[in-house]
């Protein structure tokens, strides 16, 4: 089969590699039908994690046709049309039975890895380097899905794959990051980052009752799409942030902050500038960050919710702000399997089309231009979606 492959930072090619087989009694292998491109791709691209092995197949978000299932997926069959969720959870471990699926422990072979950087492991995750696993990632035509019964999602015909695809990954990052600032309505929320993930948050603040959300961004496409969702906003290099968000909160502050900008909003200059993740997590930076931003203008007893992903260190984090000023931070990567069904069902009634976010469309062999367009933000792209 093809699929797009790892080789190299800002270098990923389409080959063809060997078709995954079933290797345990809850795998199934799907068919894909849409693949895209993640923001947390981009880690990978750049070179920021130093666990990839050249000809790792990428990509975590993936839909399609199941077309073999091992002998203990009872609640799935052959033809089923399903969306993947991005981290692997066995659903049946201490985390799986508390819905903290991302924190699967049974999901990640190279566990100890992980637990040397982080302290514990998190989940195996679908393309995303020996770090988590070492999966095969979906930017391919076929994938082997571990725990299929639990980790996929049932679709009926009535959706197109741009509406429910991102069930997989994006929607419920979004959607757990509003979710985690403990909404009321009449709240005024403030959203770092009109990528994708920025975007499902903004659209999940205003699910959940915000009455105002405040979007920050500097690509006037993305801040476009920001305002289209109902969102003000603001462009982080032609008004002072801090600022300006006082100014529209009568000086207290917004009552929760989400971070979905994550680690490339670090990094001192164009990040494909810099070698690996020695940079990414040693660096001092007095640049304008985002999460640092976020728990500075944030309001005395406020949330400040961080989808954006870190790897390493990061310094001059203001712990003393978080202390003082009584600040829940709220952090993680996203149980997809819990918000499922919940989200697949706010689709079902209108309450929005995830399809909305999608720019470009192009075939699995484009997926190198894919990544080029995607990280070089030509401005008008913002989510790309193959078809292998
Ligand atoms: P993206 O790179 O397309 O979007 C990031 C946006 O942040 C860009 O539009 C960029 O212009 C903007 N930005 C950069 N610096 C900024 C600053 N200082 N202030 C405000 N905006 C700034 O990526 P994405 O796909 O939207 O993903 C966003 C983050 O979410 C990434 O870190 C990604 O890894 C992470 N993510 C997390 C999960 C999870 O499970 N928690 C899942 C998916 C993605
Ligand atoms: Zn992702
Ligand atoms: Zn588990």
């Amino acid at each position: 089969m093809k699929a797009n492959c790892w080789y190299g930072t800002q270098d990923v090619r389409v080959v063809d590699v060997p078709d995954p087989k079933i290797l345990n009694k809850r795998d199934a292998i799907v068919k894909i039908s849409s693949t895209a491109i993640c923001g947390s791709d981009l880690h990978l691209y750049n070179g920021f994690v130093p666990t990839m092995e050249p000809g790792d197949i990428m990509g975590h978000e993936f839909m399609g046709e199941i077309v073999e299932v091992g002998p203990d997926v009872k609640n799935r069959r052959v033809g089923d049309r399903v969306v993947v969720a991005f981290p692997i959870s066995c659903g049946r471990c201490f985390f799986c039975k508390k819905e903290l699926y991302s924190l699967c422990e049974n999901s990640n072979p190279n566990a100890w890895m992980a637990e040397k950087l982080f302290g514990h492991s998190p989940a195996g995750i679908f393309g995303y380097s020996h770090l988590t696993g070492g999966f095969a990632g979906g930017q391919a035509e076929y994938a082997r899905v571990p725990f299929a019964d639990v980790g996929t999602i049932k679709i009926d015909n009535g959706f197109t794959d741009e509406q429910v695809l991102f069930l997989s990954d994006i929607f419920p990052t979004g959607y757990m990051a509003a979710e985690q600032c403990d909404i009321k309505s009449g709240d005024t929320v403030a959203v770092w980052g009109c990528g994708p993930v920025g975007q499902f948050a903004i659209r999940s603040a205003f699910l959940l009752g915000a009455e105002r959300v405040i979007a920050i961004d500097r690509v006037p496409e993305r801040l476009q799409m920001a305002r289209d969702g109902g969102a003000d906003t603001i462009h982080y290099e032609e008004t002072d942030v801090y600022d300006t968000l006082m100014q529209l909160t009568g000086g207290r502050g917004p009552d929760s902050c989400m971070d979905a900008v994550g680690l490339e909003a670090h990094m001192p200059g164009p990040l494909y500038y810099y070698d690996r993740l020695k940079q990414a997590m040693m660096l001092e930076s007095d640049r304008p960050i985002a999460l640092r931003q976020a728990i500075m203008a944030c309001r005395n007893g406020g949330t400040v919710s961080v989808p954006g992903v870190y790897g390493g260190v990061i310094d001059k984090f203001p712990v003393g702000a978080v202390m003082n000023r009584s600040l829940t931070i709220k952090t993680g990567q996203t149980h997809v399997q819990r918000y499922f069904q919940p989200l697949l069902d706010r689709i079902r009634n209108g309450d929005i089309d995830p399809s909305f976010v999608v720019t470009h469309r192009m075939k699995l062999e484009d997926a190198p231009e894919g990544f080029d367009l995607f990280v070089h933000k030509q401005d008008d792209c913002i989510k790309v979606v193959m078809t292998p």
